[in-house]
């Protein structure tokens, strides 16, 4: 056995269900996986740690929390490895190593985050501030597609306020949570991270105990809805990280060479499986086939293949079910005319669920490719003649979580930005998030922030003490 395959082996189960390698169908390791009925015996647990944990200095939780990112980069080849291995994502390039570096970065941040009492008045008769206490349990329930840093970014903040954590991995990508957590582990206190597999009825279950104060939700917008209604007789306090459909506008100034490789990449990171992604890209007519050929010229460079290769800077889709969605929509707009550009021809026959970089020209806007979340290597491409229809059309879906304006000219941007209905507008660049700054979505792409101090608040209770 490689070294780097050491952490695989050991959360991997000796019996129960084959984890297959998206990229070859290879067996991996095993998932014995938990039924609704395990979720008790682990909130259980996060309840018996959380006083206790809530009782250390908010500097001892951090400290646990750095040493926490140690373990984390300490085993970052093999936290990569069971990544690349499962989930499908490349080692190289915006990939597993990628993934695994950033959930360090994610936990030191989150526990060097400043979160001071907050003094509201201050006078010689009244004093009120503000301050922050931990809800209690909270559970975070995480999607396939980022499997690893998406828990890192729900756990650590809930962890540095004195919440502690039941996690729930999609049970597309349970090696991938319970890795994440079995290094973590290694560095915090028992009990206060805990993680239960299952499917969807184990993360209802989780929504549903009455001793979960906070729920952490990313999914769909489908199971986001199943959530808030599940939620509903605990009150629990919900943040919901749904789906996207990001629209990217390229207005009539921008270079064509010079915004090509920001766009490729904002759309194609992780084989397009990524909530942020630039997923419907609008051009003007004046620049429309020069964008084309442009990104066309940096898709055709960037490899696709297994994640273990070397070299490789795609990966495959992480399952059938997804593969069947992008290749659903891809040939409703080849029947309904729309222009390949570059693939759109999977081999349905091959090892894995491969499905080749995809463009999509002269495609209407009210075409599903277009209209849906495609979640995929394959990005329609949109011609439109005036900005007020573009941006129309990049408001007129009922996602809301990422846009963005390219342009030379950031004013005439900007001036574009505020008047989209998204949670982040990116200019010049799509997609890149930062652990100081708050991330979170309008309309059906869910509620609340994550990342910064906006993102600590959101797993506490705020308490004012006046007087
Ligand atoms: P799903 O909504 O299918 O699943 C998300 C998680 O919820 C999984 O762990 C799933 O378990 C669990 N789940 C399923 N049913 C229930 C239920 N009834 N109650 C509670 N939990 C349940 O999403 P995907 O995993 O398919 O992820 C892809 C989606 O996530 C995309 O729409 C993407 O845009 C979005 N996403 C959003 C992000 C954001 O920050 N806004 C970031 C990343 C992804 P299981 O998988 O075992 O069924």
């Amino acid at each position: 056995m490689e070294e780097r395959e050491a952490l695989l082996d050991r959360v991997s189960s000796s019996d129960g269900t084959g984890v297959k390698d998206p990229a070859t169908g290879a067996v991996i390791g095993r998932v014995s996986f938990g039924t609704p009925g395990d979720v008790a015996a682990a909130v259980d647990t996060a309840v018996a740690a959380q006083p206790g944990w809530a009782a250390l200095s908010d500097e001892e939780r951090c400290a646990a929390l750095m040493r926490a990112a140690d373990a984390i980069e300490a085993h970052a080849e093999e936290l990569a490895y069971v990544l690349s291995r499962e989930q499908g994502k490349t080692m190289d390039g915006l990939g597993a190593r990628f993934e695994a570096a950033g959930c360090a970065i994610w936990v030191r941040t989150a526990a060097s985050t400043p979160l001071p009492v907050e003094v509201l008045i201050d006078e010689p008769a009244s004093h009120a501030e503000l301050r922050y206490r931990p809800v209690g349990v909270v559970g975070v329930i995480t999607p396939w597609n980022w499997p690893m840093i998406i828990a890192c970014w729900q756990i650590v903040s809930a962890l540095r306020m004195g919440n502690t954590v039941v996690q729930k991995p999609s049970e597309h990508t349970t090696l991938s949570g319970l890795a994440i957590v079995e290094v973590m582990n290694e560095a915090l206190p028992p009990g206060v991270l805990t993680a239960v597999t299952g499917a969807g009825d184990v993360g209802d279950a989780l929504v549903r105990d009455r001793r979960v104060g906070k729920v952490m939700f990313t999914g769909s917008v489908k199971t986001g809805m199943k959530v808030v209604e599940a939620s509903a007789g605990n009150l629990s306090r919900l943040t919901l990280e749904l789906g996207g459909n990001d629209a990217g506008i390229v207005l009539p100034d921008a270079d064509p060479q010079a915004i090509a490789e920001g766009v490729f990449w904002g759309a194609f990171i992780n084989s397009g499986q990524t909530c942020n992604a630039l997923k419907r890209l609008y051009l003007p007519d004046a620049i429309y086939d020069e964008v084309v050929d442009a990104v066309a010229g940096i898709a055709a460079k960037v490899p696709m293949g297994i994640g273990l290769d070397e070299g490789n800077a795609l990966g495959p889709l992480q399952n059938q079910m997804q593969w069947n969605v992008v290749n659903r929509l891809v040939e409703d707009a080849k029947a309904r005319g729309a222009r390949v550009v570059m693939g759109g021809d999977p081999d349905a026959g091959a090892p894995g669920h491969f499905y080749p970089k995809t463009l999509i020209a002269d495609i209407d806007n009210s075409a599903p490719l277009v209209q849906e979340e495609q979640f995929g290597p394959a990005l329609p491409i949109i011609r439109y003649t005036g900005l007020e229809q573009a941006v129309e059309w990049a408001n007129g879906v009922d996602f809301g979580l990422g846009a963005s304006v390219w342009s030379a000219d950031r004013e005439a941007a900007l001036a574009i930005a505020v008047r989209l209905q998204a949670g982040t507008v990116w200019i010049n660049s799509h997609g890149g998030v930062d652990p100081r700054i708050p991330f979170g979505g309008a309309k059906h792409s869910g509620y609340g922030l994550e990342f910064g101090v906006e993102g600590l608040k959101a797993v506490s209770v705020p308490q004012v003490i006046s007087g």
